[in-house]
Order: C-alpha cells, then structure tokens, then sequence
C-alpha cells in the first residue's frame, strides 16, 4: 500500500490529466501530422517535427492543445518551457482554456493592448521564457539533451 500523500499526489497528477483531457485527445492526432514518434515530458506528450537542416528556414513555432505541444522543429528549451506554462494552465482550466484564452485576448485588445503579449496566460507564459532565456546558456539548449527544473515536469529521455 502506497503512501497517503504519495496516493494522493497520485490522484492529484491524475485528475490534472483528466480535466483538460478532451482536448488532449483532441489534439494528439494534429500532433501526428507534424511527428510519428511523441515524446512524452512529464505530463505533456510533445510532437515534434524533426529537423530538416539547412532546408527548412521558416520560422519555428509551437503551440499547446491540453497536455500535447507540437512543435514546427526541435524546441530550444525556452520555447518548451513556455509551452509547459500553457500545459499547467489547461491543468488548471480544463476545457474552458480556449475560451479564457480568447476572452483574455478581447479584454487587452479593448484596452488598446496588444492582445498576444498583454494576454495574461501568454504573459505568463513569456515571463517564464524570459528567465529561461536569461539563464546559463547549457539550459538555453534544445530540451533533447537536458532536464526541465521548473513547472515539476521532468524528462523521460528513451
Ligand atoms: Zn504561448
């Protein structure tokens, strides 16, 4: 028998995964369009379009559908940790993220804000870029090679 607090850190990381999980399932097969082979980091399951070299100029990009991120290429870390941000912020809304996300939205662009940046959960999110951009470059690293040390999201490395 397990730990009262563990069962119950247990039960918590389950219903954190179960409440924005429509979406999760949602998202996994546009996740598929970009990666066969996820990855899981923590909680969130990651779709990574491999990279292509040289080729492939355009510029990278991400974006966070419940527990999937998916990705235009390998993140660098401080893009991963601003998509684990929205990963805890679906934890937290559930269902209603995409709503709060828009609503967020309308609010600054009533108030003459730029309605991407003065979003509060992309504030959010860019807060926790910065200070990662800010860090020792070994973190600035593509998240392949390295360990998360914030939002409690861990690696699993194959
Ligand atoms: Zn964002």
């Amino acid at each position: 028998m397990s730990h009262p607090s563990t069962a119950r850190a247990e039960l918590l990381s389950f219903l954190k995964c179960l409440w924005p999980a429509p979406l999760t399932i949602l998202a996994i097969p546009i996740g598929l369009l970009y990666s066969l082979r996820p990855r899981r980091y923590g909680r969130a399951i990651i779709f990574e379009r491999p990279h292509r070299g040289s080729i492939c100029r355009r510029k990278m990009y991400a974006f966070t559908i419940g527990h999937v991120i998916i990705a235009s290429g390998p993140m660098p870390r401080f893009i991963l940790e601003h998509e684990l941000v929205h990963v805890v912020q679906y934890e937290h809304w559930g269902p209603f993220y995409p709503l709060g996300w828009v609503i967020g939205s309308l609010v600054a662009l009533v108030r003459f804000r730029k309605p991407y940046s003065r979003n509060p959960f992309e504030a959010e999110a860019l807060a926790v870029e910065a200070r990662v951009r800010l860090s020792p470059p070994e973190l600035a690293q593509p998240c392949s090679s390295a360990r998360l040390l914030s939002n409690g999201f861990e690696e699993h490395t194959p």
